[in-house]
């Protein structure tokens, strides 16, 4: 396993500024293009599975999280409130709040239901300076969010439904969960009273992880404040475990807000809330990819897919052609000249580029390219149309295979 921070150093993905503050890094052009490659991803595959996007503003009044409880059970992790003009507002610290109120923006109709409204949003979290680091303790969050609003019988679906994203999900970035967790309230007053609603939610989602199959184990004192959780955990290379995704049964925050849908019989009913997060925080994802990968990110997510190598200064002008071709049909690569040193140099340089084209002279007289991967197979010189054309498969299907041989007859 491998440290995300070194490796995000070395890939220029992001960094951080004392000016800016402790846990808020900011992102480099490289890891803004990770980013929206992980962003793009996600937001198909919720559009795919029926969701709606939404975009909400990063603060509320102070009001609103304690309509949603938060003030009374989380104000710990809460930035202190901003007045202003009188009126006092608070970074949001969880995205909730504003979707309750996107689904009582007008009257709902069981019809609608389930309603699934899903963001990638920010939320902030009030850490100290000392126990921030890298991309994993972070006080500004991107988090791949949704809230599912539903009937009580359509809760146990949704909440399977969640678990199927995030299994496919993870079989897409490559990545793999330690354990779920089934996480229930403990003592204390982090959590919200009321014995009968943590007894049908816990009951709920115990429920839907059984019906899954999946092995879970039961963690007491881990519940959020308004309901039962199943976590999945990852683990970083040192094995501390934390949580990336996350489907939980909420029965309080709908009654807070005073969430209602019409039945088929003609009366007021009250929704569910699943909240449910398929790849987590931007910020945990990446840093999880990092360590997974050691850096040798999947070709559909690698911030540079091809590195263009010419021999000599001869070919660096056939070299600039084939980037902007490259850049042409949608995938990114840079070249990489005699003046960064000796052919072999520039490779290991390039170690974790997923395709690396040498254009000899050959090459740049013939069209074509002799094609490298990162893991030291050479299918070749190659007509440069059909290195593209392959490599835009490979990338387009996301594919963890670089390259397939072609089957023979
Ligand atoms: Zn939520």
């Amino acid at each position: 396993m491998h440290d995300h921070r070194e490796l995000g150093r070395e890939l220029g993905l992001f960094g951080t500024d004392p000016l800016i503050g402790a846990g808020l890094p900011y992102w480099l052009p490289d890891g803004a293009t990770l980013r929206h490659t992980l962003e793009e991803y996600i937001r198909d595959a919720e559009r795919r599975a029926g969701y709606q996007h939404v975009y909400s503003p990063v603060l509320g009044k102070r009001e609103l999280y304690e309509l949603s409880g938060h003030w009374a059970h989380y104000a710990d992790d809460m930035f202190p409130p901003m007045d202003v003009g009188g009126e006092q507002f608070v970074l949001r610290p969880s995205l909730c709040p504003h979707h309750a109120l996107i689904y009582r923006s007008r009257s709902r109709s069981h019809r609608e239901l389930p309603l699934r409204i899903a963001e990638l949003g920010g939320m902030y979290r009030s850490e100290l300076s000392g126990v921030l680091g890298g991309l994993t303790r972070v006080r500004a969050i991107q988090l791949n969010d949704a809230h599912i609003f539903c009937s009580l019988d359509q809760a146990a679906g949704e909440s399977a439904a969640a678990l199927e994203l995030i299994r496919r999900a993870y079989a897409d970035l490559g990545i793999s969960a330690v354990r779920y967790r089934l996480s229930l309230p403990g003592p204390g007053g982090k959590y919200v009273s009321d014995p009968a609603m943590w007894e049908r939610a816990s009951a709920l989602l115990t429920g839907v992880l059984d019906d899954s199959g999946v092995p879970y184990e039961r963690a007491a004192g881990e519940a959020a404040f308004y309901g039962p959780k199943v976590d999945i955990q990852i683990a970083d290379p040192a094995g501390r475990e934390s949580t990336l995704s996350t489907v939980q049964i909420d029965l309080h925050q709908p009654a807070r807000f005073g969430l209602r849908y019409t039945g088929p019989d003609g009366a007021p009913h009250r929704p569910v809330m699943v909240h449910r997060s398929v790849v987590g925080s931007m910020e945990r994802l990446v840093a999880q990819l990092l360590e997974t990968h050691g850096g040798a990110f999947p070709g559909w997510l690698a911030p540079v897919q091809i590195v263009v190598l010419p021999v000599t200064d001869a070919e660096a002008e056939y070299a600039e052609r084939l980037v902007r071709r490259c850049t042409a049909l949608g995938l990114r690569a840079r070249s990489a000249g005699t003046d960064r040193g000796t052919l072999g140099a520039r490779i290991r340089a390039a170690r974790l580029v997923p395709y690396h084209l040498v254009i000899g002279g050959r090459e740049a007289a013939d069209g074509l390219a002799s094609l490298r991967l990162r893991d030291g197979r050479r299918p070749g010189p190659l007509p440069v149309d059909e290195v593209l054309e392959r490599v835009a498969e490979r990338v387009g299907a996301r594919s963890a295979e670089l390259w397939e041989p072609v089957p023979v007859g």
